[in-house]
């Protein structure tokens, strides 16, 4: 490997999802907690909290799914996140990209 830009080898995984809860986080939600910024999975549209919230729901959506890239559900944000190689990217992968 050189020393150019990390890339993410998962953005064939991701997918055109619809948000499964749009309200919100789904682990929030059916418990009563609040979160602080949600995260979309982009493989199955689960909706999960971020690392900043009380539930981290987002990351325990990976831990059990090893779904690797969600991106921000936040208005106004347009980015993902590879948790398998801790990548950031912006704008946020699109499907077929
Ligand atoms: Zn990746
Ligand atoms: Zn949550
Ligand atoms: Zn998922």
């Amino acid at each position: 490997m050189s020393s150019s830009a990390q890339r993410c080898s998962h953005v064939d995984q991701v997918r055109d999802v619809a948000p499964n809860t749009p309200n919100g986080c789904e682990e929030c939600l059916a418990l009563g907690m609040h979160w602080v910024h949600l995260r979309l999975c982009q493989e199955c549209g689960h909706v999960g909290c971020c690392d900043q919230s009380q539930g981290k729901h987002g990351t325990k959506h990976f831990h059990s799914s090893h779904h690797p890239i969600m991106k921000s559900f936040q208005p106004g944000e347009d980015w993902s996140w590879c948790y398998v190689d801790e990548l950031f990217m912006e704008p946020a992968v699109e499907p077929g990209a």
